[in-house]
């Protein structure tokens, strides 16, 4: 039996499939023009329930890696010291970049009085968007909203479908298996990311024309310097404050990067990261771990400089000026989504809805960002990496450790026992 055409569709791998959505939405929005307007409701919903997931996912991942991260006092100051000066330092990277470049400001996006449409009589659309939940636990507690109700009790039960048999012995597992639950929802949604591109697309082309195109590209440009210089910050701190030669770390880690780059996913990633940083660059394996496994949760640089920047982007687009404090805002509020945001592909779509929320942002405008997600999700990935190998070679010190000192003494040794035994032969 041949595979179904939707089995087909979902066997290509995602950023073809978002590539493909692009062409076709381009071609969409050319051919309808003004009538591509009501392609905007679908990518609102998908990004409706993008922003339903972030809070609980937030809540949860942070629970369980604080309930199962095994971390002694000192080292755990140290760590989450490090962690936030690297995260700051990328959120400000982002900002200032930004803020210099100002990519938004040719992208003419329309402001948020739009929401304002909704009010207008009946909508059908309309009152689809209303029953589409923007948080799990929102609809609970609101008598009218008995359809998102529904609709999250359908989704928890389909995604508990495959949980069920796990025995639940401790609290932990009670944890992972919500964790895992959320995790399957959030790989439904982002299955309708190309759906959302698509509508997107065709929903701009046709109605707004090139123009915010253009200022996405200069947007990818500006992003890409911005994380170039995080690099730059990691490999000067190396270079001061530890004992391996930045160049040698990149070298050692290529298998881990370029895997980040392909997969999209740092958590996918931890292994090799992990392989890299003991077997290749030589650090102690308790320094690898800390960094690379442990920090690695919370340590998503590359995905706060994301979210800053891209908040900041729309915020220019629509012709809202974010005052400092606003902007103190985003960077807090980046610092926590980064934190929060899972190890896995397009997870910092997620978690940017509350960095929007956090500065009345309207987060419509975030479906516009899924158009070059496909590529910058993989970019601020490897730097989401990066930061993790940054923090593992800070902590491993600037002594080499002695274990490879002591092997290498050994092979030494041996070497001198070898000669000495070859000699005695001789
Ligand atoms: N894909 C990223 C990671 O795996 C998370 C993100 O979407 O920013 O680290």
């Amino acid at each position: 039996m041949s595979p179904s055409p939707i089995a087909r569709w979902n066997a290509i791998p995602l950023y073809l499939r978002i590539l493909i959505a692009l062409a076709l939405g381009l071609v969409a929005g050319m051919l309808l023009g003004e009538r591509a307007a009501f392609l905007e409701i679908p990518s609102q919903v998908i990004l409706q329930l993008l922003g339903a997931l972030a809070p609980p996912l937030i809540l949860v991942a942070v629970t369980h890696v604080l309930m199962t991260s095994e971390i002694k006092g000192r080292t755990a100051a140290r760590l989450g010291g490090l962690l936030l000066l690297n995260t700051t330092v990328a959120i400000v990277i982002g900002l200032s970049v930004a803020n210099l470049m100002r990519p938004g400001e040719g992208a003419n996006l329309a402001g948020p009085a739009a929401e304002g449409a909704e009010q207008e009589g009946p909508d059908p659309f309309a009152l689809l968007v209303a029953n589409v939940p923007k948080s799990i636990l929102g609809p609970l507690g609101d008598k009218q909203n008995i359809i998102g109700v529904i609709i999250i009790a359908v989704a928890f039960g389909i995604a508990l479908r495959g949980l069920k048999e796990k025995p639940l012995t401790n609290v932990q597992e009670a944890v992972e298996i919500a964790y895992e639950a959320l995790l399957v929802m959030l790989h439904w949604i982002i299955q309708l990311v190309p759906i959302g591109v698509f509508c997107i697309v065709a929903n701009v082309i046709g109605v707004r024309g090139f123009a915010a195109f253009q200022s996405l590209g200069y947007f990818v440009v500006a992003v890409l310097i911005a994380l170039v210089l995080q690099t730059v910050w990691y490999m000067v701190r190396i270079r001061l404050f530890s004992w391996p030669r930045p160049l040698y770390v990149l070298a050692g880690m290529r298998d881990a990067l370029v895997m980040a780059f392909s997969t999209d996913s740092s958590t996918a990633t931890m292994p090799v990261t992990y392989d890299c940083l003991v077997n290749k660059v030589g650090l102690r394996e308790e320094s690898a771990s800390m960094g690379a496994l442990v920090g690695a949760n919370f340590n998503n640089d590359g995905t706060a400089l994301y979210e800053a920047m891209a908040a900041l982007f729309v915020a220019q687009g629509i012709g809202m000026n974010l005052t400092p404090l606003q902007q103190l805002m985003v960077v807090l509020t980046s610092i926590v989504a980064s934190v929060g945001a899972a190890g896995i592909p397009e997870a910092g779509l997620v978690t940017m809805t509350l960095v929007f929320g956090a500065v009345g942002l309207p987060i419509e405008h975030i479906a516009l960002l899924l158009t070059v997600d496909w590529f910058l999700d993989r970019c601020r990935t490897t730097i989401n990496v990066l930061g993790d190998v940054n923090v593992s070679c800070l902590l491993d010190g600037r002594e080499r450790e002695s274990k490879t000192i002591h092997h290498r003494a050994t092979e030494d040794t041996e070497t001198e026992a070898e000669k000495g035994a070859a000699d005695k032969r001789g």
